[in-house]
């Protein structure tokens, strides 16, 4: 009897696919732009002198490898939850008040995973909808289709721009009490953010709607450079919870890129609650949701990060390579821009620095990413997405001479 020959083959993710071609690829001057992460001036991963810094600490340190609590460490906890709210006045009355859940996760996949569930637990009777941006990470639609929520999406761009008479338009008619992601600070795949008081319109339709904010923060420090001030968004949230024009918001928080700990699977879910007592209840549930799936989360990354941030020194450390990792990536981004500029093309290049992030959404089209590709031994994602941080100063000249063939 054959019992699985029903199965078909599943679609590959696009970006690791791409990277398979990419190492396929026998071009000394192939460029690989489609990944996701930060990588150094020569094209190299690499692993931030701060974590270096914690690790010996962690490695001299280190007394047992026991299980954590299902919601992760006490210490974590209270630290991630002073690094995300303890830096502004709603979120310090928040931490005081006891009305803040917040949970280990394995990473920010891991944290929207744990906020689809609970929707799917609790807002179910009011709505099974989330409305996410159309355009965004790719993998924010199968989280929460195999959450069993109804996925629908709001306009977010348009020419390059942020679309936003169309995604507020959009937003005046989502059902009451739906839930919607917002990306914090640098969306991906666009680089492209509402400013302050764009936010302040789109959260005036959160609060008239009583939608529940998802705030996915997988960035955080690539926009301004600083860790705190990429905090805005959830500032703003938290500032509408506490004048009671919001009532929760959701956070879903990664250190992979931003401590450079992609592989060890390390983030938060904070969930913002009305009173302890919802605190109290909401802990529970969430701690029992996280038992089912995989019992309690790994201790290596919560005790870097435990590290990292009860240590005013390699806090500071840390700050300071996020400043640079952002500043390269600034830079690379200007360099292109100033590169194209002065080929002999007649496009309009201002989007590539008007944007932010890792990312920069180019706007070519999918014949002329291909042509990269395939003429030019350029990779990345067909949507004309460049990761940046694969840009650096040996290729870049090479890069803007083959984006300047392809489009004329
Ligand atoms: N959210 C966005 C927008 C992302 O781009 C990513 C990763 O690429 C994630 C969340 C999740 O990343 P991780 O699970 O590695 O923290």
């Amino acid at each position: 009897h054959n019992i699985w020959n029903h199965i078909p083959l599943a679609k590959p993710d696009p970006i690791l696919s791409i990277i398979e071609e990419f190492n396929r690829d026998g071009n000394p001057q192939k460029i690989n732009l489609s990944v996701g992460a930060y990588r150094d001036e020569s094209g190299k991963p690499f692993i931030l002198p701060s974590i270096k810094q914690a690790s010996k600490i962690l490695f001299d340190q280190e007394s047992d490898k026991e299980y954590t609590s299902i919601n992760g460490s006490l210490d974590y906890n209270r630290l991630v939850k002073q690094f995300l709210f303890g830096g502004f006045k709603s979120g310090k009355f928040f931490i005081e008040q006891d009305r803040i859940v917040l949970a280990q996760s394995l990473s920010g996949t891991g944290a929207l995973k744990l906020s689809g569930e609970f929707l799917k637990n609790w807002n179910f009777k009011n709505s099974n909808e989330i409305f996410i941006p159309s355009s965004t990470w790719a993998n924010h639609y199968n989280i929460f289709k195999n959450c069993g929520l109804k996925i629908s999406q709001y306009s977010y761009i348009k020419n390059n721009s942020l679309d936003l008479t169309n995604l507020l338009k959009d937003l005046n008619q989502i059902p009451l009490k739906s839930s919607i992601l917002f990306h914090a600070c640098c969306h991906n795949p666009t680089g492209l953010n509402p400013t302050r008081d764009e936010w302040l319109e789109i959260l005036k339709i959160v609060s008239e709607r009583e939608l529940i904010p998802i705030v996915d923060l997988a960035y955080q420090g690539f926009e301004s450079g600083n860790l705190q001030q990429d905090l805005y968004l959830v500032e703003m949230i938290c500032n509408k919870i506490a004048n009671d024009e919001i009532s929760t918001a959701l956070i879903c928080q990664s250190f992979a890129k931003n401590m450079g700990l992609y592989g060890e699977r390390i983030g938060s879910i904070s969930i913002i609650t009305q009173n302890s007592n919802q605190t109290f209840n909401i802990e529970s549930q969430l701690k029992k949701t996280i038992r089912s799936i995989y019992s309690s989360p790994s201790i290596h990354g919560s005790k870097l990060v435990e590290i990292v941030l009860s240590n005013d020194e390699i806090y500071q450390n840390w700050q300071n390579d996020v400043a640079k990792m952002s500043s390269r990536i600034k830079k690379m981004r200007f360099e292109l821009f100033n590169l194209l500029n002065s080929m002999d093309n007649n496009l309009n290049w201002n989007h590539l620095i008007q944007q932010n992030g890792m990312f920069c959404f180019t706007g070519l089209s999918e014949q002329q990413i291909l042509k990269l590709k395939n003429e030019y031994s350029i990779y990345s994602t067909l949507d004309g997405r460049f990761s940046i941080s694969g840009i650096n100063m040996q290729n870049i000249k090479y890069l803007a001479e083959s984006i300047n063939k392809v489009i004329n």
